[in-house]
């Protein structure tokens, strides 16, 4: 069963899409929880960092340089948190790896 990234990559549900290549696509997150809030997917499937492998590497490192090139585009030039969930404790709930990037407000730590 395909999740609702999958979705959003293959076209059937819209979404806010603030960028996307061949690896990626970077869409607004839809429950926001900064002034800013968007996610980096990868298009090909990873249920999560846990079970990523090492021919993933180089789309990971990927994931994170399109983080920080779209915080720049979106002028979170005073700060921003990438956050990623791993699992039920980690407080996954799409089982299709992705970054948060919140910005926009002063972040807090220790995070909940
Ligand atoms: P996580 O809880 O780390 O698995 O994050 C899943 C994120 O996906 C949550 O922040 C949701 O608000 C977000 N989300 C779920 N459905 C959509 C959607 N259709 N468009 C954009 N973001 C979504």
């Amino acid at each position: 069963m395909s999740t609702i990234f999958e979705k959003i990559i293959s076209g059937k549900i819209a979404s806010q899409v603030l960028y996307q290549d061949d690896a990626c696509i970077v869409i607004r997150d839809i429950d926001p929880q900064a002034p800013e809030h968007f996610l980096v997917i990868p298009k090909k499937v990873i249920p999560r960092i846990g079970e990523a492998q090492l021919e993933d590497q180089s789309v990971l490192g990927h994931l994170l340089l399109t983080a920080a090139n779209v915080a720049k585009a979106e002028n979170l030039e005073d700060g921003f948190r990438i956050v990623i969930n791993n699992g039920s404790n980690g407080g996954e709930t799409v089982p299709h790896l992705h970054i948060h990037v919140l910005g926009g407000r002063q972040m807090q730590w220790p995070p909940g």
